[in-house]
């Protein structure tokens, strides 16, 4: 049976991201995977409720604030727990997440200064499907998830 993967809702061109755009990945690997069904779609953001568009935010601390200084941790760990659920129940072993997101980020996050700057670091969703054996590839890393799928 072919694995399925957990992708990023904005990078199949869902206009979820929190100013109501998507990130389309443009690869030929993603249509294929397509045509197969194996490709499960969320965004943690919105299934821990956030609505879209919503306030950019940033981890600090163990914490997820906009940059308007709202405490928006409990949405964020139910949309990991939301994400980890739905890779429980498919058997997903594989997800490919958008970068720098704070859910998502795979390598990298904001520092929390909400001033642009990036720092080495996972998003919420991305961090707790890693600390449950989900290997977890951003965007950039295609030609590594496509080899570690082949090893299978
Ligand atoms: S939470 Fe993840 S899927 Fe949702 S918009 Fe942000 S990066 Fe995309």
């Amino acid at each position: 049976m072919m694995e399925k993967i957990l992708v990023s809702s904005c990078l199949l061109g869902t206009p979820v991201r929190y100013d109501g755009s998507g990130q389309k990945l443009v690869h030929p690997q993603i249509t294929t995977w397509q045509s197969q069904g194996v490709i499960i779609p969320l965004c943690p953001e919105v299934a821990g409720g956030l609505s879209t568009p919503r306030a950019p935010a940033e981890i600090i601390h163990d914490k997820v604030v906009t940059n308007a200084g709202e405490d928006v941790t409990v949405a964020f760990k139910l949309g990991a727990q939301k994400a980890l659920q739905l890779c429980l129940h498919h058997n997903i072993r594989f997800a490919l997440l958008k970068e720098s997101s704070p859910s998502c980020g795979r390598n990298s996050i904001y520092d929390g200064s909400h001033r642009g700057i990036k720092v080495t670091g996972m998003g919420v969703t991305a961090a707790l499907l890693a600390n449950n054996d989900i290997k977890v590839f951003s965007e950039q890393q295609m030609p590594a998830l496509i080899k570690a799928l082949a090893q299978c």
